[in-house]
């Protein structure tokens, strides 16, 4: 017997795979999709890893074949199909065979070694001192590098956090744990797998639908008994019920025998969610998510390699499960850009999913209220199918808006964050008990460190970005690499103690609210406080269930748990867009919709203060008047204008580098080739430097395409990157991104 097998290497050449000899007692393990060990090139004696993508029984008289060392998998996750797959996602996102294959792993294609794969356990790392006693030891010096401080006082806040978490999340390296460790402040522990996941939920049955919902429901019961491959967008204002029409969808699906895929954006994988599925079709549920243990991820697996489960709920990653028979994928929140992966390969998740869908015969429904900009538009021309939920089942009132001009506040309230206006309504919903959100708008939002003697901000040494100042932990860090620093009394650069805080923080309308009004409780919510696995839903439970005054958050509060008791929400900033990107409107738009729409859930109704400076926005304006429509039709507009998505589709080609001048001639190498080698369907701009030059010591250049990527255009492109390849130089890495989420 001999095997082809497909060797993970990074480098692109290598998308060939190569034969192997079989040993006697392996032979009955061998399977398609499944990892093994094998000596790789000419003897160097490494072992590396590979994926079996063919048997054959033919015989070899080669001598000079090797044997397979290792079988790595007792399952295999990857059939035919899954193979067809990849190689597609390979050519659609300029990624390796092997790349893509790890999306279909239960591990992400983490290297396996032996020792993981049966064991049960996962380590933690604790504090092992007391706290006050390490706050001790970093006044009196005894603890001075950053990363150490940076990593106790993550400990301090929670009992326990898994070590992987600590690397993945937290960019400590493990080197700098193991330091720690050694000096006595922390120790490694294991533990067993916390499996408290699916708990026991009581069954429901399914609600009557609306007038709105049936006319849904039964067209989609139709398209699902004609078998037959169909994309059909719901768009549904927020409480529409447009759960309970997946749900009612699944349950034709799982009549006609066939199974279901239901992709969320990871934030909102609530317990809530969870269980409304769960309580509905009972243990054919598998709920999958980022942070699981492999072993987690493993039993689901095996769960759906088994036929047990028919329901598969997760994030992206979700759709790459050894799921049969499809009948059924759902995208919910569609809009969420936590469906374009930020990590090779930069997929699009509802590309691939149209894919799985059309393959699979299957359907593929899409539901937002808030709709991409690019969906709505192929609904509109017809390209795919309609159709819409206008009102609430629960008869839920849209909350009340209203609009503070901060030009006119700063005239004598200038240092405050928060307007007269929003103040008053706090003291309204602390007098009456009821909670309110916080919403800072734009990503990233942060404090900096300036020092009024010599005007300079504090940077990030490896990149072109301001450290941000995290006040609680009393640390500098850069959101880009894993850089972090304490804060010193004097400026690093003119050595005077003129530092001062500038910005808007979360932290800092913490301290405001503080300030204002005695006794009040306030949490938070943004990427300092979610790093843990769960924190997230944690923040939310408790602010629901201790009845906590005040939500203060970035993005991460437009979504998740409706919680009754939250009547009012305060938007800083409501106009600034944070980017300039051709879809930062539509992003920042979604997200002021969507957390105005926590306002008033319950019997009370909501009210909505937005402070902005620049009132003559019509995304405000659009939010003000809660109309999607009037966005639509504005900013299509502008794409249309401009020539962005959805008429046209982007292609970046991002070369890095440790050398500037590196980056800056090998752009000019490819901008050439890409010159002289086009036809009148690519448009290609010039190279430029991103708004971000430099991350972690590598320069940045980008090349931008536009041009509808069709098959011709495609092999065009691939043309020139292979020419371009003959002539690259070593120093410089290249990656080629279609549609990215943001440029810069
Ligand atoms: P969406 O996902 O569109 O935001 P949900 O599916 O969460 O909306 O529904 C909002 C609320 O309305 C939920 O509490 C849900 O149980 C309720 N609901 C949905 N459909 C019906 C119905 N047909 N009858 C009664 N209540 C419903
Ligand atoms: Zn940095």
């Amino acid at each position: 017997m001999i095997v082809k097998v497909l060797i993970d290497n990074p480098v692109k050449k290598l998308n060939k795979v190569y034969n192997y000899l079989v040993k006697e007692e392996d032979l009955e393990k061998i399977q398609v999709g499944k990892r093994v060990l094998v000596n790789f090139g000419n003897g160097s004696g490494r072992s590396t890893e590979g994926i079996i993508v063919k048997v054959s029984s033919e015989n070899t008289s080669d001598l000079k074949l090797k044997y397979i060392e290792e079988i790595l998998d007792t399952e295999s996750y990857i059939d035919e199909y899954k193979l067809k797959l990849a190689k597609w996602i390979s050519r659609m996102y300029f990624c390796n065979v092997y790349t893509a294959l790890k999306l279909m792993l239960p591990d992400g294609g983490e290297k396996l070694k032996k020792k993981d794969i049966h064991g049960k356990q996962i380590t933690v790392v604790t504090l092992n001192k007391e706290k006050d006693i390490i706050e001790d030891d970093i006044d009196k010096k005894k603890i001075t590098s950053a990363r150490h401080i940076k990593l106790l006082r993550e400990l301090e806040d929670s009992i326990k956090i898994p070590l992987d978490d600590i690397v993945n999340n937290l960019g400590i390296t493990k080197a700098v744990i193991n330091k720690v460790k050694e000096n006595g402040y922390i120790k490694l522990i294991k533990e067993d797998v916390d499996d408290s996941g699916l708990l026991d939920v009581p069954r429901t049955e399914k609600l009557n639908p609306t007038k709105e919902q049936k006319k849904v429901i039964d067209s989609l019961i139709d398209k699902l008994n004609n078998g037959k491959f169909n994309i059909s967008l719901l768009y549904g204002i927020t409480g529409s019920g447009k759960t309970e029409v997946y749900l009612q969808a699944i349950e034709e699906c799982l009549r006609l025998g066939k199974t279901a895929i239901v992709l969320v954006p990871e934030i909102s994988l609530t317990a809530q969610t969870k269980s409304r599925f769960i309580s509905r079709f009972g243990d054919v549920v598998s709920v999958l998510h980022s942070k699981m243990t492999r072993i987690e991820k493993q039993t689901e697996f095996k769960k759906i390699l088994d036929l047990k489960s028919k329901i598969v709920i997760g994030p992206r990653s979700a759709l790459f499960v050894p799921l049969k028979n499809i009948g059924l994928v759902i995208i919910d929140e569609e809009h969420d850009s936590s469906y374009i992966s930020g990590t090779t390969p930069r997929y699009n998740t509802k590309e691939v999913a149209s894919k799985v869908a059309y393959d699979n015969n299957a359907i593929l429904l899409l539901g937002s209220a808030t709709p991409e900009i690019s969906t709505m538009y192929k609904a509109k021309s017809g390209k795919i199918d309609y159709y819409e939920l206008l009102s609430r089942p629960k008869g839920v009132v849209p909350p009340e808006m209203e609009i503070v001009d901060m030009k006119e506040e700063a005239l004598y309230n200038k240092s405050s964050i928060l307007s007269s206006r929003l103040k008053e309504e706090i003291a309204k919903n602390l007098e009456n008990k009821e909670q309110t959100f916080i919403f800072l708008n734009r990503r990233g939002f942060s404090t900096y460190i300036v020092c009024e003697n010599c005007g300079k901000v504090l940077r990030c040494p490896n990149c072109d970005v301001n450290l941000t100042y995290h006040k609680k932990r009393g640390l500098l860090l850069c959101h880009y690499c894993s850089y972090c620093e304490t804060l010193n009394s004097t400026c690093p650069y003119c050595k005077e103690e003129s530092l001062k805080e500038i910005g808007v923080g979360t932290e800092k309308v913490e301290q405001e609210l503080r300030e204002t009004f005695k006794d009040i409780s306030v949490l938070r919510m943004d990427m300092d406080t979610t790093v843990k696995r769960g924190s997230h839903e944690k923040i939310l439970n408790r602010f629901k269930n201790d009845g906590i005054d005040v939500l203060v958050g970035t993005q991460m509060i437009a979504k998740g748990h409706d919680i009754e008791n939250v009547t009012l929400v305060g938007i800083i900033n409501a106009d600034m867009t944070g980017g300039e990107d051709y879809n930062s409107s539509e992003k920042t738009f979604s997200s002021l919709l969507q957390v105005s729409g926590r306002a008033g859930r319950g019997r009370k109704k909501g009210r909505v203060i937005m402070q902005a400076t620049n009132l003559n926005s019509y995304i405000l304006d659009s939010v003000y008047n809660n109309s999607y429509d009037k966005f639509y039709k504005k900013e299509i507009e502008f794409r249309k204008a401009l020539n962005y998505p959805p008429f046209t589709d982007l292609l970046v080609i991002e070369l890095t580098s440790k050398y500037q001048e590196k980056v800056v001639k090998e752009s000019k190498k490819i901008y050439d080739i890409f010159s002289e080698n086009k036809n009148e369907l690519l448009k290609v701009y010039s190279p430029k430097v991103p708004y971000i030059g430099k991350i972690n010591n590598k320069y940045r250049i980008q090349m931008v395409i536009k041009s509808i990527l069709n098959k011709q255009v495609l092999d065009l492109v691939y043309e020139n990157l292979d020419k371009y390849d003959k002539i690259k130089d070593s120093n410089v890495n290249i990656s080629v991104i279609r549609n990215p989420v943001k440029i810069g």
